[in-house]
């Protein structure tokens, strides 16, 4: 399904490329990091706008569009970059969890980018194990990658490189731009952060950032899941309950390894032992006193929550501080080079998360601060400066997104649609009226349960398929979702509809992926703990 609208400009784009060089074509410069949720982006004006750590994606925002509504369909770290490099869903790519591996052999949109013309490079984190294909320069994080000192994976074998992740990636975006670049063809280039993903380490000049700062406390801090269906009382992802007070805070991690006591967790050791003497100096220095001030504090209940979300979003904060400033050089170097004119700058992250938000931190669920995903695009001399977008986007139209931009054709079998009309200013009465979600891993770190859904412009409803359990929630009234209004029945025509939705998209979008015969793992793990 595309609108006549992007039919139409797809041909009118071809026209002009039969007239114009590759070299007229725009540069697309796509900075893309790991769990950073839109409510942490400034511009996004969420409830942690008063700690904007994000100065740099704000201007760009100010200069370009925002996508208010932008939805992943699958809010996990390697689905959502498989749906992005193949414009499918997940149960179309093949990779629906992250213990998958993609199949790089099929058909990516940075391949059909370079059959088009363009030079394409990918450094940071690629997430999707294997080789990657489609690029013609190249350097990734083997996995999830190290914050400090990190090895890379290179067309030349494996490296490691001193300093901090979120630089080196930026530093080796910037030699692309000053020294690989080829200047007769357009160039893609994926700029992908690990930061500001688990267990978030900040870099040592951003340490002490917020220090004095209190930071807000959403409004969820404390829900008790009451209206919700089972799966949000049986899950893994609370401060409280869950948050590793070691791995996930470092606390009482700055003394040398053989000294931490055996109750310690020593597995975010495996992050510290890489850093250097210095680096590990400068850690300590920073971390001892607040270590030392926690412990004379003995906090219990709610204040312990109250000081691990304090330490969480601080460092979470602090680690999307150094995004930003990647940004604001990878911006600075395109003016530089007097490549900004003709250059596209797209900021986006694989999901949201929670910071805090239903007392959690991660992602995987449905509702709005993970289903989130920021999307911002900067196209001079195109994009209405400080515009923004209501439609519903996704993910998945990045692809024919791109192909478009590049005046490539779009193959058919993909499945989102080019957003290229909304960055026009156009507003296409055809455009999608509800989005389609679908996330797989369970049993798994974290336990959220298998789901499938859909959200409108007002309403949102969740189908637990292992458990047969439901949700919905009209947004308009209850943004927070706090009222789960599945047996309201003021509300039957709304959820009879939404059902209804559901089922046309699922076919729509041929998924059948949640009618496969339960695997024996389900049948034993995971059937029993339904009941409960
Ligand atoms: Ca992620």
């Amino acid at each position: 399904m595309r609108p006549l609208t992007t039919v139409f400009s797809l041909v009118v784009s071809i026209a002009l490329m039969t007239n114009a060089s590759a070299a007229d074509r725009p540069n697309i410069l796509f900075i893309f990091s790991d769990d950073h949720a839109p409510h942490a982006i400034g511009a996004y004006n969420g409830w942690l706008k008063p700690v904007n750590p994000t100065p740099n994606i704000d201007k760009l925002a100010g200069e370009g569009m925002l996508f208010v509504n932008s939805f992943c369909t699958n809010s996990i770290c390697g689905p959502s970059r498989a749906v992005i490099q193949t414009g499918k869903h997940s149960h179309k790519n093949g990779f629906m969890n992250n213990g998958n591996s993609f199949d790089w052999d099929q058909q990516t949109f940075p391949k059909l980018l370079q059959k088009a013309g363009y030079q394409t490079a990918i450094y940071g984190k690629s997430h999707l194990k294997g080789q990657p294909q489609g690029y013609d320069d190249w350097a990734v994080l083997p996995g999830q990658g190290l914050y400090y000192n990190p090895d890379m994976i290179t067309p030349k074998g494996k490296l490691t490189i001193e300093g901090y992740c979120t630089d080196i990636v930026t530093d080796m975006a910037v030699d692309f731009l000053k020294e690989d670049r080829d200047e007769g063809k357009p160039f893609m280039l994926m700029v992908q952060h690990k930061a500001p993903h688990r267990n978030w380490m900040p870099a040592l000049r951003h340490l002490h950032l917020y220090d004095d700062v209190e930071i807000p406390e959403p409004a969820t801090l404390f829900d008790d899941y009451a209206d919700n269906a089972p799966p949000a009382r049986h899950q893994e992802l609370e401060i409280d309950r869950h948050m590793h007070i070691n791995y996930d805070l470092f606390l009482d991690l700055t003394p040398e390894l053989e000294e931490l006591p055996v109750s310690t967790d020593k597995s975010a050791w495996r992050n510290m032992q890489r850093m250097t003497p210095e680096q590990l100096k400068t850690w300590r220095a920073a971390y001892g006193p607040k270590d030392k001030a926690f412990h004379e504090a003995k906090l219990t209940g709610k204040d312990l929550v109250r000081w691990k979300y304090q330490r969480y979003a601080k460092n979470y904060l602090r680690s999307v501080k150094g995004v930003d400033e990647s940004v604001e050089t990878l911006v600075n170097t395109l003016e530089e080079l007097g490549l900004s004119d003709n250059t596209i700058v797209i900021y986006s992250s694989d999901q949201g998360f929670y910071i805090g938000d239903h007392g959690w931190y991660d992602k995987r669920w449905m509702y709005e601060e993970s289903l989130k995903m920021p999307f911002i695009v900067k196209w001079p001399g195109v994009t209405k400066p400080g515009s923004k977008s209501w439609k519903l986007v996704q993910n998945l139209d990045y692809a024919e997104t791109f192909l478009e931009i590049a005046g490539a054709a779009i193959p058919d079998d993909m499945q989102g649609l080019s957003v290229v009309p909304l960055l026009k200013g156009e507003k296409p009465d055809d455009w999608r009226k509800s989005i389609y979600y679908h996330y797989y891993e369970y049993p798994s770190v974290h336990m959220v349960p298998r789901h499938n859904g859909v959200r409108n412009f007002r309403y949102k409803i969740m189908h637990f398929y292992e458990f047969d359990e439901w949700e919905f929630y009209d947004l308009k009234e209850d943004p927070g979702e706090l009222t789960n209004l599945y047996y309201n029945s003021e509300y039957a025509n709304q959820i009879k509809r939404m059902k209804r939705e559901l089922e046309k998209l699922r076919k729509q979008y041929e998924d059948d992926s949640d009618m496969r015969e339960k695997s024996q793992e389900w049948q034993d793990k995971v059937r029993p703990m339904a009941s409960k």
